[in-house]
């Protein structure tokens, strides 16, 4: 039925919407998803009152749920309940003319299935605040009645009101408005039962037309492309109207904005849509300046920067057409598009494209899906591809693209690894880091620190007895900070004072142990007293447009010391900046996480690719415990490529993906036991149904959460894994429905993540 609402009909001017009402019976029946957390639609009866396009999947309605009143979203009609009519409710109205867009329905209904999430509650976050709270939408399309047929007075003789109505709608040859008719005094039912007749028929009429795009599209012209860049855009070209994944493999600064710009072009200039998703971090003044300035279409930006209103103003102006350029971060993937071109994914492999709570999904892999769906090339870029991304580009189910040169002539700085052992530090910096510092700064050039901390010191210690300051809730060290002085847990936002002595021994001794970034800031201050230190992480940048203060007047070129956490890593264009110090590398090296190496060197190289961007070569040293660590070397070496494929290697002999699929189920509660014996009944129970199905799905755990104890809750975890996703999802679906029928498992909380990113 949704085929009737075809993301054509909402894109042009003028459509005659096919009418629905004829073929409804008069027990008909509304199933109805509704913002909660049961996998399940539950079954109306319609309104009083019709909407004008009759009832279609993808309405929004009002309905009475217990004793409130909720937002919902038509998804199926049918002609019979499980429950007896007279337990039915009605909807309580109808909130939209005509159906909310059928992409956006179809991705909607994807997304629940593939990560096993209510549909309800995957609509309702996939929609604009206003919209989700009831609000209309702003109206800017209108449904015109127009008179039809002949012999109107013979067959209205005994119906005279209805006679009137068809007289003043033959008044207005051009349609008058559903509004208008009301003000007549006519009631809907009376425009209804004329249609029915043959004498009236509705059409919708987009107010705002699309702007389509005159004479030429860009403001500023294109840059002539390098080889490999034109190579790039030319296999693009090659396929603009049909499903075409393709991987852009390019270094730091390969010029891979460039070739986006370019596709963005070729697909504006046939009157196609480009949606373009950027890692939370990406969607700077900077990155949307250099979007808007290359083209005269209008670019609208979907950050969180924006008021309800104005969301709801680009997803409709997205839905209409009327915008051709559509940046946005992750959630932006749920932008309804009237004439999608393409789909572009900067930096596919940055972790901010997983949603990390509710519909836990990837903005990357739901691209794919949506890029298949309506036949469009998807452009996923990244100079650090994800092994997921890597594997299907080696594989040849994605188009592998490359860019190995920088036009800027400087190939990428090597990683100079220096040896952390036995060396004094001074706030976490040894000698030979401090001696580059000074010298790069005597030049009159920039240098970035990377330091993964913030705060003053990760811990805070008794000399006296070896007492720790652990967080009350979770089985984790506090951090010390200095501005304002306090102990802070990072995982749970607990707060303490600092203590006068130790709590166990009455100690004064209490020393800080490591450091973070306000040390290391402190002792650059101490060490270049005259050189300005600016410090970027979460703390030093709460107030919203600190950070791009900071960056602006960075880019004026004074020599300064920026010490950052991977705010600064990724993305921004830093063209004074010749040295980086990644002050300890290890954190990904030994870790329990199958992924952390993969994505401690992504985060690596990203961070080297801040050096050396611009007029002048870079240089990046790397300090660490572990200089002879192979992964490390090979990154120094060769870099993230040659790592990639080494690690894929790796993943391949010991089965682990991109070469299984996994899901993980979670359970958490305030009572460690409860919280165990629910995950070893589940693992139990699945364990029963996989040997009774024959489904060739791996069940392993009950495990305990890397992070057991946190805010005082319990985790465990219990793994699936499968060698073809075609064995995982029954299984999960499954498990999903045991846990959703067991009472026990009420008692505890639950969740299911399908592709998960992390373990914790
Ligand atoms: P990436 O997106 O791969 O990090 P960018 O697209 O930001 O790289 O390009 C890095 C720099 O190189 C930018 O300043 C950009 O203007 C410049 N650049 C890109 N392509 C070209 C080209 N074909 N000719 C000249 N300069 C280019
Ligand atoms: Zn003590
Ligand atoms: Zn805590």
């Amino acid at each position: 039925m949704a085929d009737s609402f075809s993301s054509q009909a909402y894109s042009q001017g003028q459509s005659q919407r096919p009418s629905q009402r004829s073929s409804q019976a008069l027990d008909q029946v509304l199933k109805v998803a509704l913002p909660s957390p049961l996998r399940r639609l539950f079954d109306y009866l319609p309104s009083r009152e019709t909407p004008p396009c009759g009832w279609q999947p993808g309405l929004r309605v009002r309905v009475p749920f217990g004793r409130r009143e909720v937002v919902g979203v038509v998804v199926e009609l049918a002609d019979h309940s499980d429950l007896p009519r007279s337990q039915l409710r009605s909807i309580s109205e109808a909130l939209d003319d005509a159906p909310l867009p059928e992409d956006w329905l179809w991705l909607c209904r994807f997304a629940a299935r593939y990560y096993q999430h209510s549909l309800g509650d995957t609509l309702h976050h996939a929609m604009p605040a206003r919209l989700r709270q009831g609000h209309p939408m702003a109206g800017r399309t209108q449904t015109l009645w127009l008179a039809q047929g002949e012999g109107a007075e013979e067959i209205l003789s005994r119906a005279p009101k209805q006679a009137e109505l068809h007289a003043l709608l033959r008044q207005h040859p051009h349609g008058l408005p559903g509004r208008a008719v009301s003000a007549h005094g006519f009631a809907r039912d009376q425009l209804l039962a004329l249609e029915k007749k043959g004498l009236a028929s509705s059409q919708e009429h987009i107010l705002t037309a699309p702007t389509p795009p005159s004479g030429n599209l860009l403001a500023t012209p294109a840059l002539p492309l390098n080889r490999e860049q034109a190579t790039a855009l030319a296999t693009l070209h090659e396929k603009l109207d049909g499903y075409h994944p393709c991987l852009l493999e390019g270094v730091t600064g390969s010029g891979k904005t460039e070739v986006y710009l370019q596709l963005i072009e070729a697909v504006a200039a046939k009157g196609k849509q480009s949606l373009v998703l950027v890692p939370e971090i990406g969607l700077t003044p900077q990155t949307l300046a250099r979007f808007r300035s290359r083209f005269r279409v209008p670019v609208v930006a979907l950050h969180s920067g924006l008021t309800d209103p104005e969301r709801l103003d680009v997803w409709e102006a997205a839905a209409s057409g009327r915008a051709l350029i559509i940046i946005g971060t992750r959630s932006a993937i749920f932008t309804p598009l009237a004439n999608p071109g393409a789909i572009i994914v900067d930096e596919e492999h940055d972790g901010s494209y997983k949603q990390h709570d509710g519909l836990r999904y990837h903005a990357r892999d739901l691209a794919v899906a949506r890029a298949h769906y309506h036949k469009i090339p998807l452009l996923m870029g990244s100079a650090t591809p994800s092994l997921e991304s890597l594997h299907q580009a080696l594989s040849g189910t994605y188009r592998h693209l490359r860019l190995t040169q920088r036009p800027s002539q400087h190939p990428p700085a090597k990683l100079e690894l220096i040896d952390l052992r036995h060396q004094r530090r001074q706030g976490g910096l040894l000698p030979g880091a401090i001696k580059a510092i000074k010298s790069t700064l005597s030049t009159g050039k920039q240098v970035l620190i990377f330091i993964n901390r913030r705060g003053f010191a990760p811990t805070l210690a008794c000399h006296a007895c070896g007492w720790m300051a652990d967080c009350h809730q979770c089985d984790a060290r506090m951090t010390l900070h200095r501005q304002p002085p306090l102990l802070a847990c990072h995982h749970c936002d607990s707060r303490r004072a600092l203590p006068d002595a130790c709590p166990e021994c009455g100690s004064g001794d209490l020393r800080a142990l490591g450091s973070g970034t306000e040390r290391t800031e402190e002792t650059l201050q101490t060490l270049f007293p005259k050189t300005t230190i600016h410090r970027i992480d979460r703390d030093s940048t709460r107030r919203r447009d600190s950070f791009e203060q900071v960056l602006k007047e960075i880019q004026r070129g004074e020599p300064c010391v920026l010490v950052g956490t991977q705010m600064l890593a990724k993305g921004h264009h830093l063209p004074h900046v010749t040295l980086v110090v990644v002050v300890n590398a290890d954190g990904g090296l030994y870790a329990a996480d199958f992924r952390a190496l993969e994505h401690s060197a992504q985060l690596l190289e990203q961070v080297a690719g801040r050096a050396g961007r611009a007029a002048h070569p870079g240089r990046v040293l790397v300090q660490t415990l572990h200089p002879d660590d192979p992964h490390l070397g090979q990154l120094a070496e060769h870099g993230y490529g040659a790592l990639a494929r080494n690690m894929l290697e790796e993943r391949r002999i010991s089965q682990l993906p991109p070469f299984c699929f996994m899901a993980l189920l979670r359970i958490e509660s305030p009572k460690e036991e409860a919280a165990l014996a629910m995950a070893q009944q589940a693992a139990q129970a699945l364990r029963q149904w996989l040997k009774e199905t024959g489904v060739a799905t791996r069940c392993l755990g009950p495990v305990p959460a890397p992070m057991e104890r946190r805010q005082n809750r319990y985790h465990l975890h219990v793994m699936l894994a499968a060698d073809k996703r075609s064995q995982l999802h029954p299984a999960v679906s499954w498990l999903v429905q045991w846990l959703e029928a067991n009472r026990e498992a009420r008692k505890v909380r639950w969740s299911i993540d399908i592709d998960p990113q992390t373990l914790a």
